[in-house]
């Protein structure tokens, strides 16, 4: 079974791709599974681009797709959340409005700034500016409880400016461990998002060695997504990110419904 919980669409700010661009796709390539995850980006603070939801409009097209494609492909309803320290009870009381199936939690932004953008990097060492993300990550998972799935962990890592060092897990153990442990203490899950493939990485973020620390902290809960924005993303190297997942110990990747984990054998 190959399921791809991370899916965006037309309701996403950054995102052109229809939603049946995305099904075809997925079906097109087998997949038993396809959850849109749009983007929720409160207080993003660039202003080129929306990452406000129309949550009720995005859900009941959702719906409307769930019938049309039923005995076909099962679609789930989730959100991409982007978390910032202080809205922690802002998402707790959304996620608690809205009837998803599934709600990943993500870092976009570190000291106000989004590493997509080049600025971001400007006249700082790329070891602080990585620094400075993953000890944002963690505040951000203390202060958001409200997710199932923590999205892209080394997210930082698709936008490195080339000629810094490359990132290795090995730089900030500290920093990333804690943000397992307390992944793990509070029973969210992991994503394992094949977007690093695609931004030119070698490996999906988290990285290899991140996915291995989880399960060897007692992490179990393994989704994974293509983070598609394009319909040709869709399912990206899943064969690919399969494989690595039994090579680092899984035996079983969750998929959500209604908030709750079931888990398929790999
Ligand atoms: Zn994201
Ligand atoms: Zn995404």
């Amino acid at each position: 079974m190959q399921a791809d919980f991370h899916v965006h669409s037309v309701f996403s700010g950054d995102c052109d791709a229809p939603m049946e661009a995305q099904i075809q796709r997925a079906l097109r390539n087998r997949l038993d599974a396809l959850c849109f995850t749009d983007h929720l980006d409160a207080d993003y603070p660039y202003t080129d681009v929306d990452f406000t939801l129309d949550t009720s409009k995005y859900l009941n097209a959702l719906s409307g797709l769930q019938k049309t494609y039923e005995g076909h492909i099962r679609i789930y309803r989730g959100v991409e959340l982007g978390l910032l320290p202080h809205l922690g009870n802002y998402y707790r009381e959304y996620c608690e409005k809205y009837p998803f199936d599934f709600v990943i939690g993500s870092t976009h932004l570190t000291q106000g700034q989004d590493p997509y953008y080049p600025a971001f990097w400007e006249n700082r060492a790329s070891r602080a500016c990585l620094e400075a993300f993953f000890k944002d990550t963690l505040e951000n998972i203390r202060a958001c409880g409200c997710f199932d799935v923590y999205g892209h962990l080394d997210y930082i890592n698709r936008y490195i400016p080339s000629g810094e060092p490359e990132f290795s897990y090995s730089d900030y153990t500290d920093l990333i461990d804690e943000c397992l442990r307390l992944l793990i203490s509070t029973g969210k899950g992991l994503e394992v998002n094949t977007g690093g493939y695609k931004a030119g990485l070698l490996s999906p973020n988290p990285c290899p060695d991140i996915l291995r620390r989880y399960r060897e902290l007692g992490g179990e809960i393994i989704t994974t997504g293509s983070d598609a924005h394009f319909a040709e993303y869709v399912g990206y190297c899943f064969d690919r990110v399969y494989g690595l997942l039994e090579e680092c110990g899984f035996r079983y990747v969750a998929v959500f419904e209604g908030r709750k984990a079931e888990f398929v054998r790999l």
